[in-house]
């Protein structure tokens, strides 16, 4: 197994994590809704989770990335063989059936493939409508296959420990599995004290209907995720298809691992296999400015200092008949700048019909805020109504200086009228508001 230079990046948002966390909880028979809310985690590429899999004992098939057609052909003549698979690298699945994935038994066919994928744009199920750029290609050796699996250990909040997941009906979309076959789907939960244990493998393997060679093998492969899961902290780790290969071994096809994002300090070196290119790049000019930011999908755009208020300003606005465009906190203790930056984020978006400012005035200060507001509207020309709630330190004076800005900013008095307000500018699309005509 080798891989030439894994390189450096990373971050994202990944709606997976939080749908596999349904399937579990559901299977557990718990009567606890899991929120269908996207879960902040640092995705990564097949190839690097493979590099990681190799390194725990997690039989892999041989492959090494290249970013060139001619290191693709390379990488190809390094592997040996007749017999490749060119596979595009996107922090998404999905990718066979997107045209992502070539079996080539030529070298010529290998650089061409190499090439087309080089030059695409994946879209996929899992990209949560982005367009994921392939800057590298997984050159791997052919392998047989004789059958595909399902296989992953996820952080299952519901029960609170890590859970695994196996199926017989691999290689498909496991969501697809879980509706419409759910008893294909057998889940261990594992004790977080004892560890995963054996016969806890021999269940998911019997219960997939595994021979007990391959029930073996199983044990081993579940044994050694778990060991990678809590080493490195992960949310999640899928291998789909786990295969039984022409020699009746198991080995991970394909592998997806996801790290809970509050542990990245703790792993300097998978923080650095972070690769910016493949995220929301709304998102990631958010954390650059230290602001909390998710892409949803309304019209509303939300600024609001604190995430236990923006959260609230967001069922508010869901509750009079309103979509959020997005969640963003700008800051328990924001300033002006900070602001500014986050009026800039929400305004490169052009699905945006209204925008709603809910500031509660704590550590921060109303005035500052009012100046960071009048400020980026003059800056970046905002053409939908703004609608402003402001409440707290030194009130009075934050709403004068918006009064006497002279631009077309709607003052609310409380956060239900903000959010009426805003819902009833964003109806009428921007006719309520003249900030056009003010703001040059
Ligand atoms: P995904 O579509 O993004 O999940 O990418 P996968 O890595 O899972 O590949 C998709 C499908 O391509 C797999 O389910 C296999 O059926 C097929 N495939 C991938 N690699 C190989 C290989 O080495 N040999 C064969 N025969 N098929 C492969
Ligand atoms: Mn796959």
């Amino acid at each position: 197994m080798w891989f030439n230079k894994p390189w450096p990046r990373f971050k994202g948002v990944w709606l997976s994590a939080s749908f596999r966390g349904k399937i579990a909880a559901a299977k557990s028979g718990s009567e606890y809704p899991i929120q269908e809310l996207k879960v902040a985690t640092m995705n990564f590429h097949e190839y690097q989770a493979k590099e990681l899999f190799a390194s725990y004992g997690i039989p892999v098939p041989a492959g090494m990335v290249a970013r060139t057609p001619d290191e693709a052909v390379l990488a190809a003549q390094g592997l040996g063989g007749d017999m490749w698979v060119v596979k595009a690298q996107v922090h998404a699945g999905g990718r066979g059936k997107a045209g992502g994935v070539k079996l080539v038994d030529t070298l010529a066919e290998l650089r061409a493939e190499s090439k087309r994928m080089l030059n695409m744009k994946i879209s996929t199920y899992q990209t949560g409508g982005l367009e994921l750029p392939v800057d590298s290609v997984l050159i791997a050796e052919a392998t047989d296959i004789k059958s595909e699996l399902y296989l992953s250990a996820l952080v299952d909040r519901v029960n609170c420990c890590v859970t695994f997941m196996g199926s017989a009906a691999g290689g498909v979309d496991i969501e697809q599995v879980a509706v419409t076959e759910p008893d294909k789907i057998v889940t261990v939960q594992v004790d977080n004290t004892a560890g995963i244990q054996a016969y806890q493998c021999r269940q998911i393997g019997f219960g997939m209907g595994l021979s007990t060679r391959h029930v073996k093998q199983l044990t081993g492969i579940m044994t050694s995720i778990y060991r990678l899961f809590m080493d490195k902290d992960l949310s999640l780790l899928e291998v789909n298809p786990l295969i039984i290969d022409g020699a009746d071994n198991l080995i991970a096809l394909d592998a997806k691992i996801n790290m809970d994002d509050n542990a990245m300090f703790r792993h300097p070196d998978l923080a650095a296999m972070r690769d910016e290119a493949q995220e929301d790049p709304t998102e990631v000019a958010a954390s650059r400015h230290g602001l909390n930011y998710v892409t949803l999908d309304g019209d509303i755009a939300c600024m609001v200092n604190g995430a236990g208020l923006a959260m609230a300003t967001m069922d508010v606005v869901k509750l009079n008949g309103g979509e959020p465009a997005n969640f963003l906190d700008v800051g328990g203790g924001t300033n002006a700048e900070r602001v500014k930056e986050a009026f800039k984020l929400i305004l490169s978006s052009d699905r945006i019909t209204a925008i709603l400012v809910n500031i509660f005035g704590g550590i921060v200060r109303c005035d500052l805020i009012s100046e960071g507001i009048i400020g980026a509207v003059k800056e970046v020309g905002v053409k939908v109504p703004v609608i402003v709630r402001l409440e707290g330190t030194r009130v009075d004076k934050g709403r004068q200086l918006l009064a006497d800005s002279g631009l077309a900013i709607i003052a609310a008095s409380d956060l239900n009228d903000a959010a009426k307000k805003v819902v009833a500018a964003a109806a009428s699309n921007g006719q309520v508001n003249g900030m056009s005509e003010v703001v040059q």
